[in-house]
């Protein structure tokens, strides 16, 4: 950091403000978590200058046995974790293994099935405007109208109906846990391949927190930056049979040279995740989200599907008269931070939304507990209240800043560098 101050004072005070709104905000969006110091060290590190184009022991540049190490102990260690035959770790992002695993299987135009990306789905699930959408016949499913769950009997139905050559489960915005074993008999009976998702959920999976996907599918991706809590990218785990195709999707099928450094930062994530304490963070992050749902309710917040089995709260505003969109920049001003999503059958466009997402991952790492979450909903009711009373939010964004102030985040690697 001594030195990008003195080459770029523009960027390096980007990244001290960053840090400081990390430090001083409450961070509730459900994607999000701050990564460890080692997490950091190992993704800054000289890695980022090798390539390493190809797979340990067989690439296609010299130079690779320190690197090859990396990505050994990554490759076994998520294997170790979620009980997987095989794991490739050089997916770039979520979406990357999202394509590769499409990619290996399917040809343009052939039918998958995802979740509606209004139901909770994710973009790379069939969306329109995303490659998927684009490449792929979409069909899609959702949530019933009544439960709010996954409508697994109109599920089935369509699967039959329409024989999907791939169905994918897992979501990005959904606060129910997931039966694999039901989307895996209904891949069964129609001969279809299983993509599970579990971007989200990883950590809640590695830890036993939220059944595994791994038994019921041929393919689980994943992002390894969401409870999961390494550094920003993708995951794919399968069974060793479809080993090959896959290795030649990510690489040389959708990417060329593996971010060495970015994966050495999976293996420090993977190992830290085998730990009892990880375990037990992952409790507390399910906990602490039961207990902000029951706060919430408690003040007279609608929850989709009434509550949450998981890490996530999907909140419906429209009995409190605000948009999404609206919660979101009113919630930003007391320094809480969250992100507008749409409900199951939203009246608004996607871009207003009737609801507000709510996630307990990263105000867990801080160390915040289930009494934490009663300071937490009452802040939001308070916010939300408040409207657009600026002098109001300005008083309880100092409120909420000495409030994060108890629980330090780790110490910025830079400044160990420095030390
Ligand atoms: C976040 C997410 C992804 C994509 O991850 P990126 O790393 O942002 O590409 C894919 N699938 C699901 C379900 C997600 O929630």
């Amino acid at each position: 950091m001594i030195d990008l101050e003195r080459i770029d004072p523009q960027i390096a005070e980007s990244i001290r403000l960053e840090e400081q709104r990390q430090l001083q905000r409450l961070e509730l969006i459900a994607s999000e978590n701050f990564a460890s110091p080692a997490v950091r060290q190992a993704q800054a590190s000289v890695l980022t200058n090798k390539y390493a184009e190809g797979y340990p022991g067989h690439r296609y540049y010299g130079g690779c046995e320190f690197v090859d190490t990396a990505e050994s102990l990554a490759i076994e260690r998520a294997k170790e974790l979620f009980a997987a035959e095989y794991a490739n770790v050089q997916p770039h992002s979520g979406s990357q293994a999202n394509m590769a695993v499409f990619f290996s299987i399917l040809q343009p135009g052939d039918t998958i099935m995802g979740m509606d990306l209004r139901h909770g789905g994710h973009l790379t699930h069939g969306s329109p405007v995303n490659f998927s959408g684009r490449l792929f016949r979409v069909i899609s499913y959702g949530v019933n109208r009544q439960t709010e769950t996954i409508d697994m009997e109109a599920l089935e139905r369509l699967a039959k109906e329409q024989r999907p050559k791939l169905v994918i489960a897992g979501a990005s915005s959904y606060p129910r846990a997931i039966n694999f074993a039901f989307f895996q008999s209904v891949c069964d009976e129609i001969g279809a391949y299983l993509m599970v998702d579990m971007a989200h959920i990883a950590g809640l999976v590695a830890a036993g927190v939220h059944p595994s996907p791994i038994p019921h599918s041929d393919f689980v991706t994943s992002t390894t930056h969401k409870t999961l809590r390494g550094p920003r990218g993708g995951l794919i785990l399968a069974r060793e049979g479809h080993a090959d195709k896959l290795n030649k999707q990510i690489f040389p099928g959708i990417q060329g040279g593996p971010l060495m450094h970015v994966i050495a930062a999976k293996a420090v994530a993977f190992k830290e995740a085998l730990t009892a304490e990880f375990r037990s963070y992952q409790k507390q992050i399910v906990v602490n989200a039961k207990r902000l749902a029951a706060e919430l309710l408690d003040r007279g917040f609608r929850l989709v599907s009434g509550g949450t089995d998981n890490h996530i709260l999907l909140v419906d505003l429209r009995g409190k008269g605000l948009t999404g969109a609206q919660a979101e920049v009113i919630l930003d001003k007391a320094w809480i931070t969250v992100n507008k999503n749409s409900i199951p059958f939203d009246p608004e466009k996607p871009a207003v939304t009737s609801g507000i997402r709510v996630g307990t991952p990263a105000v867990t790492t801080r160390g915040m507990k289930e009494n934490d979450m009663a300071v937490i909903a009452k802040f939001i009711h308070q916010a939300l209240e408040a409207g657009d009373d600026a002098a109001v939010l300005e008083q309880l964004s100092r409120q909420v800043g000495d409030f994060c102030s108890q629980f330090p985040l780790h110490k910025p690697v830079y400044e160990m560098e420095a030390a």
